[in-house]
């Protein structure tokens, strides 16, 4: 009788194609890696068992922390930001790969959670705020506007300073953030 044929693992490959300073934090990185396919199946699972995660059903997204770091999945990439260094970077996607691939064992196991579980934290929201204080949100610090933000209480779209030039990059980055959390952020942006 024919051994039985191993089972693929549901991820094999999470390449980094992509390192570049953290916009959130100078002293650390952000990096990009990409699936060998679409992974977006696994994600109501992954929302069910990882505690803090904030899923976008509609949008595909997950963000989750580990430590700090702030790791974003889409269907067929991973965006993390607040990593330490390229070594810290791998030894994430290797983490990833496992936490993937073990759900994905149990996915029969697992009812899976279509809702977002939890917020972004203010203080994921601030640092990529520009930082100004100048209140023309009309709220009296970039922080307090943060909570409010985070909250869903105020739209990102208050912070006038934000969509100047200087904070191009900022920008980018957090209005990815609000959408992979399902916040609402206009299209255009
Ligand atoms: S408008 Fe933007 S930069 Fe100015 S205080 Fe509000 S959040 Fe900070």
């Amino acid at each position: 009788m024919p051994a039985a044929r191993a089972e693929q693992p549901f991820v094999r490959l999470l390449e980094i194609v992509r390192v570049i300073p953290c916009l959130a934090d100078p002293s650390k990185i952000r990096f990009t890696a990409q699936f060998d396919s679409d992974v977006s199946t696994i994600f109501p699972f992954l929302n069910t068992i990882i505690p803090g995660a904030i899923y976008n059903h509609r949008g595909k997204t997950l963000t989750i922390r580990k430590d700090g770091r702030l790791i974003t999945l889409h269907p067929d990439h991973v965006s993390a930001a607040k990593i330490d260094d390229v070594l810290d970077a791998k030894e994430v996607v290797s983490w990833l790969i496992h936490l993937i691939n073990e759900c994905d064992s149990k996915r029969s196991t697992i009812k899976p959670t279509y809702d977002r579980r939890d917020q972004l934290r203010v203080i994921d929201v601030v640092k990529l705020l520009p930082g100004t204080n100048c209140k023309a949100c009309e709220f009296p610090t970039c922080l307090a506007f943060a909570a409010q933000v985070a909250a869903e209480k105020a739209s990102i779209m208050v912070c006038s300073e934000l969509f100047l030039a200087d904070y191009k990059d900022k920008r980018a980055e957090l209005l990815n953030l609000l959408r992979a959390g399902g916040y609402a952020v206009p299209d255009g942006f």
